[in-house]
């Protein structure tokens, strides 16, 4: 679906309202892992897991965190429920299609680009616009939702980024994948220097938020990645 607006200066008459074409259907408000729906026709943007992985500059908060689960650029769990979307039919241009770099590509991947690997990899994309550090933070979000150990040494070196951003995150990843004797060794290599407030907190949160996430949308295919074509080229 593409979303768009035109600005005018004509005074144009209001049309008719739109008819109700949802009847007793509740299905996307159900399904939406961050109940980003206050009531039927409301959408809370600021809980709406599109918005906080592709549009949000800033760190993301603890409630919304396991409810990401593996998304790590955007959502539509909403979209793909509906049961009006059956009638939609795949676009004819060639550039909406989706590329083979945004197919599910496996987090220990995603975890290592820097930035370059970041340009490089996704260059033409939609994915760019969110730049490296936006990336990596969605990125150690679903890699400490993984419950994959194995992942604890990618998000440990990621520790040391420059980006809060990243530390941030890397921290909380860390803290949910590594063992208690790394994390004490980490926490005490980094926090004495770690001058950012909210990467301070992250090292200091309390433990209960940090139990591996099992999260995942129920009735779709988990995925560590949400395509999308170019439209904005
Ligand atoms: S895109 Fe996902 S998080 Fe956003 S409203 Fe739809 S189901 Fe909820
Ligand atoms: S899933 Fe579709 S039909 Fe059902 S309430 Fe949502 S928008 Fe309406």
């Amino acid at each position: 679906m593409f979303l768009g607006a035109l600005l005018t200066t004509a005074h144009l008459e209001a049309d008719a309202a739109s008819e109700d074409h949802c009847g007793s259907c509740r299905r996307c408000l159900d399904i939406c892992p961050t109940r980003a729906f206050p009531a039927p026709y409301q959408l809370d943007a600021r809980r709406c897991i599109a918005y906080l992985t592709i549009e949000h500059k800033g760190h993301i908060a603890h409630e919304f965190r396991a409810a990401i689960a593996n998304r790590v650029f955007g959502c539509d769990d909403c979209l793909a429920v509906c049961p009006w979307n059956k009638f939609a039919s795949a676009a004819r241009e060639h550039r909406f299609a989706a590329r083979a770099e945004t197919a599910d590509p496996p987090l220990a991947t995603l975890i290592t680009l820097d930035d370059a690997a970041f340009r490089a990899r996704f260059a033409g994309t939609p994915v760019k616009r969110t730049g490296r550090d936006r990336f990596m933070r969605n990125v150690l979000i679903a890699a400490g939702n993984s419950g994959d150990r194995t992942l604890a040494p990618q998000a440990g070196a990621l520790i040391g980024d420059a980006s809060p951003l990243v530390r941030a995150m890397a921290v909380w990843a860390y803290r949910r994948l590594a063992t208690e004797a790394d994390i004490a060794r980490a926490k005490a290599a980094h926090l004495t220097d770690e001058s950012d407030p909210v990467v301070r907190a992250e090292w200091e949160a309390p433990c209960d938020d940090l139990r591996p996430a099992t999260h995942q949308s129920p009735d779709l295919a988990p995925r560590t990645f949400k395509s999308e074509p170019d439209h904005r080229a």
